[in-house]
């Protein structure tokens, strides 16, 4: 271990005696990675459990004293190694961070600490006759300080947007220990720069969320859920674009190819059509009859773009199972060998040639790549499974990526929708973004953590 990081651990032991950390190597090997299995990791010298605002400051505060890096971590869910260890690191875990401050109806706010998971806020709301939108497929796993650092999506994105949409006000720690906040309940607010724009999606390399003010809405009536199966994975590309064309916004607009659709089917036995190409799921959220007749044009759609069948689920529960069996869809395909999700996306036009180009690449590296994702958001998620004793698994991961980031630029999209930049897709940045914008983005790093101990590595 460095002479820093023992420094560090002393220092943090003297300073914040109650604080709880792990120092053992076996304990600290739990934080090496995220979801982003295949990554080179470091082995953190120091994890941090703290359960307040104080505790992440004065750790901030003592790892830039020492120059020890920092990782802020929630639940590990992520998918381009953002919250990895690095070697000798300070790891800061912020789970323990998971109390639901204050739900404020008359604001239509909640006020929350970023350990508490997705899915714990979605139902203390819900439980309120409330509903909070941004939904991962991860979402019993991932954790709200996780989803603002990496600005994430998920199914419904389509019709509510992406977590950002969400974000009223942020409480942040600063690399030099300070605390701000960024903003405070008002819906309309222009007080100087939306900082809290700045911060979220930034992987926790500009400054640690330590407390969250996000809007919430009243809960909408359950959904009406549509499945349209397709013989040809181009038609369903066509009928995302001809949908919202249509007038129509559904909640869902998500697509399975054949291969996730058998992945899923094999495990979940839900009798879907295994002949098709392609399925979308489509679901409104509109109350009573509007529901089901947004459905029954979505369905006309899907028609008039070749759809080869379709039906709708008949109650709430049905539609909760299919739902999840669309959220089991990497998992599913991890069944069949290594599987990694990848994250590109187009703008939504364009998605039936981004589909084309995911399957050219896969006949030209002979891999099976299942695609699935948020169609709606033209954002996919092709996922390469490898056997899983492949010698050359990492090489051959590597140049099929490099092959999608390509096309996904050449459509004029992006090499990550919502799963971040992270350490995985790092070199990827300046040719999506231009030199310049990386230029400004530096500099706005060097304000924020002139030391540049927040998450080195990651995204820059
Ligand atoms: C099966 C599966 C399905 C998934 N589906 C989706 C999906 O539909 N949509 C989607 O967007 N993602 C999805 N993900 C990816 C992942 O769940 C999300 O990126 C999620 O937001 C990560 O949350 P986490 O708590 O696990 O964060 P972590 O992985 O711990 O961290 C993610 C990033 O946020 C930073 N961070 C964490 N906490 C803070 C904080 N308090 N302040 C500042 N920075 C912080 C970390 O440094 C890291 O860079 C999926 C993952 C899996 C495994």
């Amino acid at each position: 271990m460095s002479a820093d990081t023992a420094g560090l651990i002393a220092a943090v032991r003297s300073t914040l005696p109650a604080l709880r950390v792990l120092t053992d190597p076996g304990d600290r090997e739990a934080y090496r990675r995220d979801e982003t299995t295949y990554l080179a990791t470091g082995l953190p010298g120091l994890v941090a459990l703290p359960t307040c605002t104080d505790d992440v400051a004065a750790l901030v505060r003592l790892a830039a004293e020492h120059r020890v890096p920092v990782v802020p971590r929630g639940a590990g869910t992520g998918l381009s190694g953002g919250s990895a260890g690095i070697e000798d690191g300070l790891t800061i875990v912020l789970t323990g961070m998971d109390r639901l401050v204050e739900i404020d109806h008359g604001n239509l706010v909640v006020v929350t600490q970023p350990g508490v998971l997705n899915a714990r806020l979605k139902a203390a709301v819900a439980a309120e006759g409330l509903f909070y939108a941004p939904d991962p497929a991860s979402y019993e796993i991932c954790s709200i300080g996780g989803n603002l650092g990496t600005n994430a999506g998920g199914l419904c994105c389509v019709k509510y947007g992406q977590t950002r949409e969400s974000v009223l006000s942020l409480e942040v720690v600063l690399a030099d220990g300070s605390v701000i906040r960024t903003g405070g309940k008002n819906v309309k607010d222009v007080a100087g720069y939306a900082l809290q724009h700045l911060f979220v999606g930034s992987q926790g390399t500009l400054g640690i969320i330590t407390e969250a003010t996000l809007k919430l809405r009243p809960a909408p009536p359950p959904r009406v859920t549509l499945l349209a199966f397709f013989g040809s994975i181009a038609d369903a590309g066509r009928a995302v674009a001809a949908i919202a064309l249509a007038g129509l916004s559904p909640v869902t607009l998500e697509l399975m190819d054949r291969i996730t659709i058998a992945a899923v089917d094999d495990w979940q036995h839900l009798g879907l059509d295994r002949e098709a190409a392609a399925l979308l799921m489509v679901e409104s959220d509109l109350p009573g009859d509007a529901g089901h007749a947004e459905m029954a044009r979505a369905e006309e759609v899907c028609l008039a773009c070749g759809s080869t069948g379709s039906f709708r689920a008949a109650d709430a529960q049905e539609s909760d199972l299919l739902r999840n069996a669309r959220r089991m869809a990497y998992w599913a395909l991890d069944r069949l060998g290594a599987a990694r999700m990848e994250d590109i996306g187009a703008p939504r036009a364009r998605v039936p040639d981004l589909i084309a180009a995911i399957e050219r690449i896969a006949a030209k590296h002979g891999v099976m790549i299942g695609t699935f994702g948020h169609a709606g958001d033209g954002n996919l998620h092709p996922t390469i499974v490898l056997a899983r004793d492949d010698p050359d698994a990492e090489v051959r991961t590597k140049a099929i990526c490099a092959d999608l980031y390509r096309a996904a630029l050449e459509l004029g999209g992006t090499v990550t929708g919502e799963h971040g930049i992270g350490a995985s897709r790092r070199e990827w940045l300046e040719p999506q973004r231009g030199r310049r914008a990386v230029e400004v983005m530096r500099s706005i790093k060097a304000a924020l953590d002139p030391l540049g101990t927040l998450n080195p590595g990651r995204v820059l």
